[in-house]
C-alpha cells in the first residue's frame, strides 16, 4: 500500500501505487476536462501529485499540451525569474566497489586508470576552477571504502573550502556520494556541505538489482532511503535524479514524484533540487544495451511537468546534454546548469591522453565557462553564481518559505547581478563584458523596492571599484 508517511522505500515507492498511476494517466490522456481541471490546479502553483502530474505526462491533445509547456515556462519565470546559477562538477576519484552495468566506474572494468586525487591536487584543481570563475562545486566520487572513505571526502571539502583565491574561494560544495549512514551525513553536514545530491538511477526494484548487480549499491531499499538518513543526520537539502534511459520514464517520472511526496510527508520538506541526466555512451558500456532512451521532445515534456509539479524544487542540467537540447529546456524549468565541466578525475588541471582516459561519461556540451555565460545572457538569462542563500542559513523549509513569499525579485534578482559583475570584471572575455554590462544595466531596473534598487546600485559600483564579498 502506497504510504508517503512510511520510512520503507517499498511503501513509499510502492510498485502497484505506480503501475496504477501508469494505467490512470493512460486512460485519461485525452481526457479533455480532467486535463483542464488539473491544469487549473496547476495554475495555483503549489504543485500537483504524481497522479495528476502523470496525467499532463501523458496528454495526447495538442493544445493542452501547449498549454503545458506555456504553464511550466510562465512558473518558472514567477519562481526562479531569468537567472540560471552555474556550478562545475570536480571528480575527486573514480575507485569504485560497485558494479553498475551502465557506468564506466564499475569495478571489473580493466580499461580504466584509475585515480583518485591528492589533497594537493585538489587544491589545484579548484585554483584551475576558481581560475574560470566558478563559486560553486559539485564533488563526484565512486563508491569505495577502502581508497575513498568519507574521511576522505571531509578531508576534500575542508581543502576546497580553504583554498583562497584572489577573488574569493568556493562558496558551495554540493556532494553527489554514495548512500551512506546517518553518521556520516551528520560528518557531511558539520564540513557545511550545500546540497547532498544521490540519483536513484532507476526507482523500479526489479530493474534496479539487474542494473547494480554487486557492491553495496545493491541494496534498493538502502539506495533508496538515503534521503530519509541524509534529513535525519541534519541535511535538509537533498537532491534527487532519475537516469533516464535505464527504465521507462513513466515509470521514473511518477515515482520520482511520490519520492519527493515522501519527503514532504516524513520530514516536511521536499527535493531542493532534481537533476534530470540521460544515460551517455561511457568507456567499456554497450549503448545498444539501454534501449529506453527518451528523445527530445518526451524530454522537454517530462522537464516541463516537473517543474508544474513540483513548482518550488530547483532543476539542474549537466554537459551531458548539448547547447540545443539545453537551449531547449531552460526555458521550460532548468534552473541551474553546469559549465565549462570535465567529467574525468584531475581533469581541470590536465587534459587527457586519448589512450588513457578516466572520464565518466561523453561531455556534450564542451564549451568554456565564458561562452556557456555569453551565451546564457544572448538568450535572455541572467547567469548567476550566488550563493548568498546557504550564507543565510536559507536552506531546507525556510528556502522554500522564502520562495514562497515571492522575494526573489527583491533578494535573489539583485544578488545574481551583483555576482554577474563579479564575474564580468574578474573573469570575462570583451566580447562577454559588453553585453553583460547592458544585461545588468537593464535588470537591474526590475527591482521592485526603491530601497533595495539603490543599495545594489551602489554594490555594483563598488564591484567595479574593486569591492568583493
Ligand atoms: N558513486 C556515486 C553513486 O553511486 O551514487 C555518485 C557519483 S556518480 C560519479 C554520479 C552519477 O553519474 C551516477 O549517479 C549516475 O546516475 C551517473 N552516470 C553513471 N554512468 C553514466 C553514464 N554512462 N551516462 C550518464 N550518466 C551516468
Amino acid at each position: 500500500m502506497y504510504n508517503p508517511k512510511s520510512m520503507k522505500a517499498e511503501e513509499f515507492i510502492d510498485h502497484q501505487e505506480v503501475l496504477d498511476t501508469l494505467a490512470y494517466a493512460a486512460a485519461n490522456k485525452s481526457n479533455a476536462a480532467l486535463i483542464g481541471d488539473i491544469l487549473a490546479k496547476a495554475r495555483e502553483r503549489k504543485g500537483l501529485t504524481h497522479r495528476e502530474a502523470s496525467v499532463l505526462l501523458e496528454c495526447d491533445i495538442p493544445g493542452k499540451n501547449e498549454e503545458i509547456f506555456a504553464l511550466a515556462k510562465q512558473i518558472k519565470e514567477d519562481f526562479y525569474g531569468n537567472r540560471i546559477v552555474i556550478f562545475a562538477p570536480l571528480y575527486l576519484s573514480n575507485y569504485c566497489v560497485n558494479g553498475c552495468v551502465y557506468c564506466p566506474y564499475h569495478a571489473k572494468n580493466k580499461h580504466i586508470p584509475r585515480k583518485k586525487l591528492t589533497q594537493e591536487e585538489i587544491a589545484a584543481e579548484v585554483a584551475a576552477l576558481q581560475d574560470m570563475g566558478h563559486k560553486r562545486l559539485a564533488i563526484e566520487a565512486g563508491e569505495d571504502p577502502v581508497n575513498n572513505p568519507i574521511e576522505y571526502i571531509l578531508e576534500s571539502i575542508k581543502t576546497i573550502y580553504g583554498v583562497k583565491h584572489k577573488n574569493g574561494a568556493i562558496r558551495r560544495v554540493n556532494v553527489n556520494i554514495a548512500a551512506t549512514t546517518v553518521e556520516n551525513y551528520k560528518k557531511l553536514r558539520e564540513a557545511g556541505i550545500g546540497t547532498y545530491v544521490l540519483f536513484q538511477e532507476t526507482y523500479h526494484k526489479e530493474s534496479y538489482e539487474k542494473l547494480h548487480p554487486t557492491g553495496p549499491k545493491h541494496d534498493y531499499a538502502w539506495h533508496t532511503e538515503a534521503m530519509d538518513r541524509a534529513m535525519q543526520g541534519g541535511i535538509d537539502d537533498v537532491g534527487l535524479g532519475v537516469l533516464y534511459g535505464l527504465e521507462l520514464y513513466r515509470y521514473e517520472f511518477a515515482a520520482q514524484l511520490m519520492h519527493a511526496e515522501h519527503l514532504e510527508a516524513a520530514f516536511g520538506v521536499g527535493p531542493h533540487t532534481i537533476s534530470v541526466p540521460r544515460v551517455k555512451h561511457a568507456d567499456d558500456i554497450d549503448p545498444a544495451a539501454f534501449d529506453n532512451g527518451i528523445d527530445d521532445d518526451t524530454f522537454a515534456k517530462i522537464v516541463a511537468c516537473i517543474r508544474i509539479a513540483v513548482p518550488y524544487t530547483g532543476m539542474i542540467i549537466s554537459t551531458r546534454e548539448s547547447k540545443e537540447t539545453r537551449e531547449r529546456v531552460l526555458g521550460l524549468g532548468i534552473s541551474q546548469i553546469s559549465g565549462g565541466s570535465r567529467t574525468s578525475v584531475g581533469g581541470y588541471c590536465e587534459p587527457e591522453p586519448e589512450d588513457e582516459k578516466t572520464e565518466q561519461f561523453d561531455v556534450s556540451d564542451k564549451r568554456t565557462l565564458d561562452e556557456v555565460v555569453r551565451w546564457l545572457m544572448e538568450l535572455g538569462f541572467i547567469p548567476s553564481f550566488c550563493t548568498a542563500c546557504y550564507r543565510e542559513g536559507r536552506t531546507g523549509d525556510r528556502f522554500m518559505a522564502f520562495c514562497k513569499s515571492g522575494q526573489i525579485l527583491n533578494f535573489c534578482h539583485p544578488n545574481a547581478l551583483m555576482t554577474l559583475e563579479e564575474y564580468l570584471m574578474d573573469y570575462a572575455s570583451r566580447k562577454t563584458r559588453q553585453p553583460g554590462e547592458a544585461l545588468i544595466k537593464a535588470e537591474i531596473q526590475k527591482v521592485p523596492n526603491e530601497k533595495i534598487k539603490a543599495r545594489a546600485l551602489q554594490n555594483l559600483e563598488d564591484i567595479k571599484s574593486g569591492a568583493r564579498d
